[in-house]
């Protein structure tokens, strides 16, 4: 698989879509974006039902286009946004519509979970400059997802902090990423808030809890995910496609202050790290410009004041997500899928009170054991494994709901 291209990768005032504008990396792209007006200009923005966020970020930026992708029409509602000189438009089908139109020169990726794979395909399709943030996207579409942004020559460029990180650490050959003389990437991870916490105490976790990340302010959903693990895991799957090296050459290590963002570890011994403060300003400022730097806002470190960084190795006990999402990237097929399936339908559950925070992996895995072992050789036939693998999921959650065992 050809690893993450940026052939064509040139700067100069963009037109921009932001995908999921109203969520935590649509704000900040926002942020950085407010500070270059005269690199780039907002042409759609999009929110799944929030119309009031959308309205306001709306009247800040002026876009030519809105989508509410989750409501059906609302004259009222359009004639609010039409004073602002902006067209609003309805339903998930608006989302394809906006990320590939020919005035929109760059994505921003920021929906989250498998619902951003039609757009984030679209804009892959069309050619656009593609900034992804959405990993859900490339977990369950992989193969599909990176044969389009080949095709289509679109210049990808990851948004997670650890593949941006990794990203800035390779060396580039004529607009490619080059693998050549690299033994392997570390991706590092957090551990998130419950590194420490008791195994038993794991059973009782609130939602508010598992939201509090120690590091990094983010949505619901991916902050569930970081607390598990399931981000990291899902994040070696996303490392697999982007940069095209298998699950062995993918280690994660654990650095609880978040500040190297990730690790290239070279043949001759040498590894290369990228660090920042814990914002993602910075790898949002760094694929907003590439190939040249922008200002994001954030501070450089001051490794003096910061003293000292720490580095362990994961506690697979502790956080069998991990080990389930290598088992999906090494079973292959349609597995990634049903793991990314199976992990939104047990996070919902979770958020929602329904399923006890130590019942996601178990979920997860039984769901792998009744659905994996189709080889996904279409995209039909993921999408097919992501339904399948929600029902057997939601079913799943709910034998195993808050009164029982987790
Ligand atoms: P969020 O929950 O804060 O925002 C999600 C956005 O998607 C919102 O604008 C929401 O309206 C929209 N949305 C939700 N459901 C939708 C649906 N069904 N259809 C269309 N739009 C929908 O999420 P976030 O934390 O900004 O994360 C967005 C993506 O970026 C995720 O894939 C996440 O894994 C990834 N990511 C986030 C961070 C971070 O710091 N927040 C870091 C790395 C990667
Ligand atoms: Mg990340």
């Amino acid at each position: 698989m050809t690893p993450v291209s940026t052939r064509g990768g040139k700067s100069g005032p963009r037109a921009l879509a932001i995908l999921g504008a109203t969520g935590s990396i649509g704000a900040t792209t926002l942020e950085v974006v407010a500070r270059h007006p005269d690199r780039y200009t907002v042409r759609a923005l999009t929110a799944h039902t929030s119309a009031e966020p959308l309205l306001a970020l709306c009247r800040t930026y002026r876009p030519e286009y809105a989508v509410l992708s989750g409501s059906a029409g609302n004259a009222a509602l359009g004639r609010r946004f039409a004073q602002l000189g902006c067209e609003l438009l309805f339903g998930a089908a608006a989302l394809e519509q906006v990320a590939s139109e020919s005035g929109c020169h760059a994505v921003m990726a920021a929906i989250v979970g498998a619902a951003g794979l039609p757009a984030t395909l679209a804009a892959a399709r069309s050619g656009k400059r593609l900034l992804l943030a959405n990993k859900e996207a490339l977990v369950m579409a992989g193969p599909f997802f990176m044969r389009a942004a080949r095709e289509a020559r679109c210049v990808l460029l990851p948004i997670d902090s650890e593949h941006n990180a990794v990203f800035q650490c390779l060396p580039l050959e004529g607009g490619e990423v080059a693998l050549r003389g690299v033994r392997r990437i570390q991706l590092t991870a957090s551990g998130g808030p419950f590194r420490a916490t008791s195994l038993e105490r794991l059973a009782h976790i609130t939602p508010d809890e598992a939201c509090a990340h120690p590091n990094w302010r983010m949505g619901r959903k991916i902050s569930v995910d970081s607390a598990t693990m399931m981000n990291k895991g899902l994040e070696v799957i996303e490392a697999h496609w982007l940069f095209g090296l298998p699950a062995e050459r993918i280690e994660v290590v654990i650095h609880p202050q978040s500040v190297m963002h990730s690790l290239v570890e070279y043949l001759d011994g040498s590894m290369i790290a990228q660090l920042s403060h814990p914002d993602m300003r910075v790898p949002i400022a760094h694929a907003l410009g590439f190939p040249e730097r922008i200002e994001s806002g954030a501070r450089a470190l001051d490794l003096g004041a910061l003293g000292q960084l720490t580095f362990e190795k994961p506690d697979h006990a502790r956080f069998p997500c991990l080990r389930l999402a290598y088992d999906a990237l090494r079973a292959g097929g349609t597995a990634p899928a049903v793991l990314n399936a199976a992990n939104e339908v047990a996070v919902d559950a979770f958020l929602a009170g329904r399923l006890r925070f130590t019942g996601i992996a178990p979920v997860i895995e039984e769901t792998l054991a009744h659905v994996a072992g189709g080889s996904g050789e279409t995209l039909e036939r993921m999408m097919q494994a992501d339904a399948q693998a929600r029902r057997v999921a939601a079913a799943q959650a709910e034998r195993r709901g808050m009164g029982r065992a987790a």
